[in-house]
């Protein structure tokens, strides 16, 4: 897609710090990072989100996770921990889908603090999921 700026960064048109690419994804630095070394995982062809991205693409993002962005990580930045995160429609600023790896440390203040007073009963919403 012409104005997206993913676009622009797998095609080359956008500087990126790049840290990995092969044929079908692209690896650079988040220019606001949550931690030191944050990336994000894209693939080169535009998908908008998780609803029309094919899964193989999935699988070979966590795969490079897993075998060189984590052990990376780890023996580059000292990393003591890994979140994955994937945003979709709210919540997810560049419409073009998009992987988070951010490495965890010790010292780091990366919690999850969503909103607990609009939080249900577990038991709720486990019977709203499954109608039991
Ligand atoms: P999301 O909210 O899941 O769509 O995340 C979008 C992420 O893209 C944010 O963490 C931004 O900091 C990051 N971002 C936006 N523009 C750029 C860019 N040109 N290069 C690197 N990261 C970017
Ligand atoms: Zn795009």
């Amino acid at each position: 897609m012409t104005d997206c700026i993913f676009c622009k960064i797998a095609n080359n048109k956008m500087k990126s710090n790049t840290i990995y690419e092969d044929e079908k994804v692209k690896v650079f630095l988040d220019l606001n990072p949550s931690t030191n070394g944050h990336m994000l995982i894209i693939p080169k062809k535009h998908y908008q989100d998780i609803k029309d991205i094919d899964s193989e693409i999935i699988l070979h993002s966590i795969a490079l996770i897993k075998v060189t962005l984590f052990p990376l990580l780890k023996e580059k930045l000292h990393c003591d921990g890994l979140t994955i995160s994937q945003n979709n429609e709210y919540g997810q600023e560049i419409k073009h889908f998009h992987i988070h790896v951010i490495p965890r440390y010790t010292n780091d203040d990366n919690v999850h603090t969503y909103n607990k007073e609009i939080l249900l009963p577990i038991d709720d919403v486990y019977s709203k999921l499954t109608n039991k």
